[in-house]
């Protein structure tokens, strides 16, 4: 469904995601790039951004599940598809007919996909994914459970209908400051190549592709690139590794002025009145909610970006709407436009105040927020997620 509606609506910078991406090419040098558009590329329409990276000539995308790979599919992305997460034992036919490579995990996994593609009388390509210290997914294979972890890895390797073409492991730590935090994924990547090499040892054959650096490794750790990096949050332009990299934010998230008043000193604004006004007050209703995806717990302690510099957010934030103080925005009209984030007002800010990540606030953009894609400054598709 497409949509004119400019009520609130977030832009999406498809020559920024262009730069990131060009921008980490270049950092990685010989390594494969995997894109993660998982979660419909954390809020920013996975179809859109695949297109990009496949026209870029990216190696591979990741998604968390058989639907949002298939989605894909149907969309006319052709290059290698990596799930991250479990796929039913009924969609393993699925896989094997579109082409998608699955991440295996376990076991158990590993034989019900062998059983299906055998049924199927197909090849599903696979990457095992090992457990060096994330305490997810994969086959366990530090200290004592090394001999065990390896072991299981080689079986699923062995299996029919099982083409083994990755390895890949994941890190707990990468993002996070410090020392402890550093000989953490050290030990997740030191366990993770000598894993790698047991098994080609004894599978007698390499991975074609070895692959564990998420946004933190690709930043802090070029040791860890291997065949392929992973990244996600960096390709988006969030965080402080992205601001280091001089990497640009994708999404700006927009809304415009429905209404002003003005109201005298001592006035309640919205549910339950946590605020009142300190003055005579110039209020904006603006038409976006935490039904859209702005977080109520951001009630009263946020502020959006205006023409006339930054407005502090007011009262409690509503399914709908939410207040702005707009008293000394003279340039501020009914109709004008607000960003809640993006590039004046940085995501990073608004996250903190939630208590959260950048990851959370685009994922949770909603659906019946219009994504407009922008490329040379013009509007070249629009999307409304609703039902047409
Ligand atoms: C989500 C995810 C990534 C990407 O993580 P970022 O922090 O966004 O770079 C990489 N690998 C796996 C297994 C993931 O689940």
């Amino acid at each position: 469904m497409e949509s004119d509606l400019r009520r609130t609506w977030a832009n999406i910078d498809l020559d920024a995601l262009g730069f990131n991406y060009d921008k980490l090419r270049e950092r990685v040098g010989n390594a494969k790039f995997l894109g993660v558009v998982k979660a419909d590329a954390y809020g920013h329409g996975s179809v859109q951004v695949a297109r990009l990276l496949q026209d870029k000539g990216a190696d591979y995308l990741a998604v968390s599940s058989a639907d949002e790979a298939v989605e894909l599919r149907l969309n006319g992305i052709k290059m290698p598809i990596l799930i991250l997460g479990h796929t039913p034992r009924e969609q393993v036919k699925t896989l094997i007919d579109y082409d998608i490579t699955q991440g295996v995990t376990c076991r158990a996994k590993a034989v019900e996909y062998s059983e299906e593609a055998m049924r199927a009388g197909g090849i599903l390509k696979i990457h095992i994914k090992v457990d060096t210290g994330m305490s997810r997914l994969g086959y366990l294979c530090d200290g004592e459970m090394f001999e065990t972890g390896v072991e299981g890895i080689c079986e699923a390797c062995n299996l029919p209908g099982l083409e083994s073409e990755g390895i890949f492991t994941h890190f707990a730590l990468s993002d996070e400051e410090g020392d402890e935090a550093e000989a953490y994924t050290r030990h997740q990547f030191e366990l993770f190549t000598r894993v790698c090499k047991a098994c080609e040892e004894r599978l007698g054959r390499p991975f074609a592709l070895k692959h564990c650096a998420n946004t933190g490794a690709v930043a802090k750790y070029p040791e860890t690139w291997l065949d392929m990096v992973r990244p996600g949050l960096l390709l988006y332009g969030y965080g402080e590794y992205a601001k280091k990299l001089g990497l640009k934010p994708v999404m700006s998230l927009k809304t415009t002025v429905s209404t002003i008043k003005t109201y005298p000193e001592g006035t309640a604004i919205s549910y339950g009145g946590i605020y009142k006004t300190a003055k005579r007050t110039r209020v904006g209703v603006v038409p976006i909610g935490y039904a859209d995806g702005l977080f109520r717990a951001l009630s009263n302690k946020c502020c959006f970006a205006t023409a006339d510099g930054p407005a502090p957010q007011i009262g409690k934030i509503c399914m709908d709407m939410c207040m702005v103080d707009l008293t000394d925005k003279k340039n501020v009209d009914v109709g004008s436009e607000i960003e809640i984030f993006g590039p004046t007002n940085p995501i990073e800010t608004m996250a903190d105040i939630a208590g959260t990540i950048p990851y959370e606030l685009t994922c949770a953009v909603s659906k019946r927020v219009p994504r407009f894609y922008i490329k040379d400054n013009k509007v070249v598709e629009r999307e409304l997620l609703l039902r047409g």
